[in-house]
């Protein structure tokens, strides 16, 4: 497409154009991914390069768009181009080795190269349009003598307290500390003058930090650092490292040493963790280790302003921040001397985006460390088979740490077969939502003042309102799936769109008044603690009851002072949280995420048992973990009852290849969706016919069918399956066929590479 503005652009009334110079190729912001060439006017020559932001003419309007190219050459005799109009930053706002980062997203994940740039920019400062935020600063110009100062604490003592503390600061310190009055007064009597200071949104503001000192590693956690800084060392040869430790192994403790050394050679550090609010402590953890640099370190997450976001993506491009702690997004931080990334939990699956580009920020972060070059690690308790595999036939090195650092051992873990449970209430009855083995345990905690988790992966209060006449269940009106009750609210919720109604107080199909409520979910577990434990101080931890910013860290803090004996939550409560006391962790219903549509269900489940069992004896208690299911019997908890990865992932690892799955394959999702069920399904069917004319050998193609959340707000879904050796086979192959479809008004096609969630 370059060179065809011609058409484009009515080069009429175009005065003042520079005949020739440089040359700069944009990619325009907006949909199409429109990539022009356009002169450079000498002004905007000095430090223009590809990442720089410009303002461009496009027909009759302005357009913003990002320099991919620098032509150093003029333009060829009879070629006409515009000029640009301006620029918005001094230097590229995008370096380029992000922009060739940029590229390998777009082909890889078949996301148009615009959207991927618009992914790495912050709005903020793709625009450059911020507000900068200033402080009022007051400097001690004259020094009061002894005498003076003997005066000024008779006469203005409040005056004369400013000025010791000024001088204590160094002279300079925030106006606020001291008064706007004693500020005042302190001006006219000429002892200071007052300036504004620009200054950094700190997002972490307030809170302070004592520097930690490193522990003295254990063998396992000595191999690892060092295998970690040969590869630091030697970043062109090294493979990506694998950091397989159990919980509690003392993985963090490695990654901070690591991350020491790596500052210490002057490079810089950027750790990528699954999402910042659910893994406070580990980035806590960071901020104390580096106390003494905290002004260093840049944290960035979802929750931020975009002011602060633009400055701490300042802080990071001009060089200042060492470290860039940050979740998914964080992966293009414009570091610069990048030397080792780090990956935490990198199971997780909330490092793939789920909007374009739809990105795995685990493996863009695989592709950085390769393009750079630098260390990378990915570490977890419960690695995702991928990056298992990865490691078994060599493209990743292993390291492995077996036991606890603080030699607590591994929670003993019980389970619970519910299907006994049901039998011992009897045909018409329920079991308890607390098996008899489980409450004993917590008794005995309550009465020894330790502390009880208690996980159920799902919120509310029933998880469907069923019709004991009829059958009937009650459904989202925009989604396939059933209404969760909520009892604070009194309100019946769909989970996947939000969708709020009263609940029915008789059967909307039969009108009989017997509606009964089927299932649980965190708040009836939380309401039932007040009958079973009525004496014991309770709190519960699902994003309805953390809706506030602070809410969390708050109850999460209470939690580890003691305040609170037994916890109740989703997976919020899953991740990476230490805390001490508690000595038992009850799983309440494992079968959640195990009877899931889904090929990575056992995957899923055995890596969550893994992960809350961990927050079991963490300090010097031996802890206990209780998982009631009614599948006690299938591999994944049989396995995590052991905790043993390896067994687990052998055998997975065998179903994987023999339905050739991913690891063994690459996979991509193709979804056609629309608020007409018909135009869904024929656009998917079309769409299969194609794919499948002339596909490639080892092209995998499924059949269309509905998705397994067939309509989510309000829109109808069918989904192909596709499968390869390599994910060029799948995307080489359909991406033309999406590009020359025509697809009706109501339809959208989603295409996803790697997908996480097949739902
Ligand atoms: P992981 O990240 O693998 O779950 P952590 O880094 O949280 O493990 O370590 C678990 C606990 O062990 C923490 O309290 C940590 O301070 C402690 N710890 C880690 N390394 C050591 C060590 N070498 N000696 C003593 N305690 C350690
Ligand atoms: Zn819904």
């Amino acid at each position: 497409m370059k060179g065809e503005e011609d058409e484009l652009l009515p080069m009429e009334g175009a005065e003042g154009r520079p005949e020739s110079g440089p040359v700069a190729t944009v990619l325009l912001d907006g949909p199409g991914d429109l990539q022009f060439d356009y002169l450079v006017p000498e002004g905007l020559v000095e430090g223009l390069g590809p990442g720089s932001r410009v303002l461009c003419p496009l027909q009759q309007r302005r357009q913003p768009g990002t320099v991919l190219v620098v032509h150093e050459e003029a333009p060829e005799a009879g070629r006409r181009l515009k000029a640009l109009i301006s620029r918005y930053d001094e230097r590229p706002a995008l370096p380029g080795d992000l922009l060739r980062l940029a590229r390998w997203v777009s082909e890889y994940y078949c996301a148009p190269l615009e959207t991927v740039v618009r992914a790495m920019l912050p709005g903020s400062v793709r625009t450059d349009r911020h507000a900068v935020k200033t402080r009022r600063m007051v400097e001690l110009v004259r020094v009061p003598g002894e005498e003076e100062m003997a005066v000024m604490t008779r006469r203005a003592p409040r005056q004369a307290e400013a000025v010791k503390a000024l001088g204590e600061m160094g002279g300079r310190g925030p106006a606020v500390e001291h008064g706007a009055a004693v500020v005042k007064a302190l001006v006219a009597a000429g002892w200071v003058v007052v300036s504004e200071e620009e200054v950094e949104r700190d997002p972490h503001g307030g809170d302070t930090f004592v520097a930690t000192q490193p522990l003295e590693l254990n063998e396992g956690q000595r191999e690892s650092l060092e295998a970690i800084l040969e590869a630091v060392a030697n970043p062109g040869e090294a493979k990506p490292l694998l950091l397989h430790g159990v919980t509690g192994s003392g993985k963090t403790e490695v990654y901070l040493q690591a991350a020491q050394a790596v500052l210490d050679a002057g490079k810089s550090v950027l750790v990528l963790v699954p999402e910042i609010s659910l893994t406070p402590q580990t980035v806590d953890r960071f901020k104390s280790r580096f106390a003494t640099m905290t002004g260093r370190i840049a944290v960035l997450h979802s929750h931020m302003s975009q002011g602060e976001r633009f400055d701490e993506w300042q802080k990071i491009r001009r060089g200042r921040a060492r470290i860039v702690i940050g979740a998914r997004s964080a992966v293009f931080a414009p570091l610069t001397d990048l030397g080792l990334i780090l990956v935490d939990e990198e199971h997780e699956n909330s490092y793939k985006q789920e909007s374009p580009p739809r990105y795995q920020a685990r493996d863009v972060a695989v592709v950085r460390a390769a393009q750079t070059p630098c260390a990378i690690v990915l570490g977890s308790a419960t690695p995702a088979l991928e990056s298992w595999y990865n490691a078994q036939r060599g493209k990743y090195r292993l390291l492995t740490m077996g036991e606890r650092a603080d030699s607590a051992g591994l929670p003993l873990i019980r389970v619970i077969d519910m299907r006994l449970e049901k039998r011992r209430a009897g045909p018409k009855g329920t079991p308890p939502i607390i098996s008899e083995r489980l409450r004993l345990a917590m008794d005995q905690r309550l009465q020894r003042a330790e502390q009880t988790i208690l996980f159920i992966n799902r919120r509310g209060f029933a998880a469907s309102v069923q019709c004991l006449a009829c059958g009937h269940v009650v459904k989202c009106a925009h989604c396939s799936v059933p209404m969760t009750l909520h009892h604070e609210s009194q309100r019946l919720v769909c989970h996947v769109c939000g969708f709020q109604k009263l609940p029915p107080k008789k059967c909307p199909e039969c009108a009989d008044p017997g509606i009964l409520l089927a299932g649980y979910g965190t708040e009836r577990v939380h309401h039932t603690l007040t009958t079973v434990f009525p004496k014991a101080r309770t709190a519960r931890v699902d994003t309805d009851a953390m809706q506030q910013k602070h809410t969390l860290r708050d109850t999460l803090q209470q939690f580890k002072t003691g305040k609170i004996d037994i916890l109740v939550g989703t997976q919020m409560i899953a991740k990476g949280l230490h805390f001490p006391n508690v000595t038992l962790v009850g799983v309440l219903n494992a079968d959640l995420t195990l009877h899931t549509p889904d090929f990575r269900a056992a995957e899923r489940t055995f890596s969550l048992l893994t992960q809350v069992a961990g927050r079991a004896g963490r300090g010097s208690l031996r802890g206990e973990v209780i998982v009631q299911t009614y599948s006690p019997h299938l591999p994944a908890i049989l396995h995590a009852r052991h905790h043993d990865f390896t067994g687990f992932s052998e055998q997975e690892l065998e179903m994987r290849k023999v339905f050739s799955y991913p690891p063994y394959t690459h996979a991509a999702l193709l979804t056609c969706k629309s608020p007409n069920q018909r135009m869904a399904e024929f656009t998917l069917e079309t769409l299969h016919r194609r794919i499948v004319e002339n596909a490639p050998e080892g092209l995998v193609v499924g059949d269309p069918a509905p998705s397994p959340l067939e309509k989510s707000h309000d829109q109808y879904r069918f989904q192909i399956l596709l499968r390869a050796p390599r994910t060029s086979l799948i995307t080489r192959h359909v991406q033309p066929i999406l590009k020359g479809t025509t697809f009706p008004q109501e339809v959208v096609a989603v295409f996803d590479v790697d997908p996480v969630s097949l739902s």
